[in-house]
């Protein structure tokens, strides 16, 4: 539904006056350091004291909050390859649900991640959440707890400037997105049964409607050799990975010159103690990228969205390279999927990315191009889900991650405006306006 000007320019004016307090409370939201545990440095963490905050806002602003740990089996139940050896044991996701009206609209969720990656080696206080030239500094200040109070105050706003909406909002703050997770937080909001008519995954950068990310395949290939001295018959285990990993480079080379090109990264070789020694063994790890279309083509083929045909591709690809060297012809590497996450698309004309983009129109001034994102999301559970999805973030390019992480205050507050108008548009009870 459209909206009418004066009921637009009463959120917008709502979202303004609300500058001074959305600084504020994302500069407290970084200085709670939720680094995922998995992060692999010092800075290790928990979400928890982040989803405990985060719960007195929301439960300030009328929700209904639950905590609750993802299931153990989190990915098994959800039929995907998904990390192994992680636990969420005291890694509770925050859901907030507030019903609109008489409840009885539509429905939407906002969802974002409440994890950060370490920040050892940061450049800036990790956890200062200084605020300067136009900026709020620290880790997750862009990725993404800006973001999870873009969606807050979106709702504050609404409530500020009194629309009449009726619906439910759904508000999902997730655990385990960043440091090799694979959005167990988000599947375990889907497995609980929080559905709803739309999502809106509040994370990325652009503050542009997200239509899609790629998918992201992890193998680790453990290659045996003999371990001892190189004049008593030991086989090098370096040089036989190396033999495994000149065939990736030929999938590399031809991925990347495919017509939607995609990236093969070998991240990890590990192997060996000193020269003097001739290692027994060497272990690689790749990271793939990998499009919708070889999705789809692996639903239609193999009866299941994912890399199963590039899965299958690989394995030939290690077979027929370790038949051709002796060695690995008798002592096979093994190979392990070590997880595969989805690629999703939303269509242009699904109506969540239509109301997205006019809301952002609306509260820019002008009208931002849908995109695919290259950097895979949780968006794709939801949308797997069966949820029509829309990613949107306010991140500043480059700034995820980085050793100096800092949001511009101007990208939060376009977010909060068109995350505000998005929802009013979806769950508005005015008619015809
Ligand atoms: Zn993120």
């Amino acid at each position: 539904m459209t909206l009418n000007a004066t009921t637009r320019g009463r959120i917008l004016a709502a979202a303004d006056s609300l500058r001074d307090e959305l600084v504020d409370t994302v500069s407290r939201m970084v200085q709670i350091n939720t680094v995922n545990p998995y992060c692999g440095d010092e800075t290790a963490s928990l979400e928890k004291p982040g989803q405990l905050d985060l719960r007195d806002r929301l439960a300030a602003a009328g929700f209904a909050t639950t905590l609750f740990e993802p299931p153990a089996d989190v990915y098994a139940q959800a039929g995907m390859i998904g990390p192994a050896g992680r636990s969420w044991e005291d890694r509770p996701n925050l859901v907030g649900e507030l019903t609109l009206g008489d409840g009885s609209g539509r429905s939407l969720i906002l969802n974002c991640h409440m994890d950060t990656v370490g920040a050892e080696g940061m450049t800036i206080d990790p956890f200062g959440g200084e605020v300067r030239d136009g900026c709020i500094h620290g880790r997750g200040s862009s990725d993404s707890k800006g973001n999870l109070a873009v969606g807050l105050f979106a709702v504050r706003a609404l409530q500020a400037a009194g629309v009449p909406l009726n619906g439910r909002l759904i508000f999902e703050s997730v655990v385990d997105e960043e440091c090799n997770g694979g959005g167990a937080g988000t599947v375990a909001c889907c497995l609980a049964g929080y559905r709803a008519d739309a999502a809106i995954c509040l994370d990325g950068l652009g503050t542009q409607p997200i239509v899609g990310c790629n998918g992201v395949l992890t193998l680790r290939l453990d290659v045996h050799g003999r371990a001892g001295h190189a004049a008593m018959g030991a086989v090098n285990a370096i040089d036989k990975a190396r033999v495994l990993a000149d065939a990736m480079d030929v999938l590399k080379r031809q991925r990347a010159a495919a017509a939607e090109p995609t990236m093969v990264n070998l991240g990890v070789f590990h192997a060996g103690t000193i020269p003097a020694i001739v290692p027994g063994e060497a272990t690689l790890a790749y990271n793939l990228t990998y499009t919708v279309a070889e999705a789809e083509q692996s639903k239609r083929e193999r009866g299941a969205w994912g890399s199963a045909l590039l899965r299958e591709q690989i394995e030939r690809l290690i077979a027929d390279a370790g038949g051709r060297d002796p060695w690995l012809a008798d002592h096979a590497p093994t190979l392990t999927w070590v997880k595969d996450l989805f690629p999703y698309a939303t269509p242009l004309d699904a109506e969540i990315v239509r109301v997205v983009g006019d809301a952002a129109a609306a509260a820019t001034g002008r009208r931002p191009a849908p995109f695919h994102m290259l950097a895979w999301s949780d968006a794709c559970h939801t949308s797997l889900a069966g949820i029509p999805t829309v990613g949107f973030g306010c991140g500043l390019a480059g700034k995820a991650h980085a050793a100096d992480e800092c949001v511009r205050i101007d990208d939060l507050m376009i977010g909060v405006r068109t995350v505000a108008l998005a929802i009013a548009a979806f769950l508005s009870t005015e008619a015809g306006a």
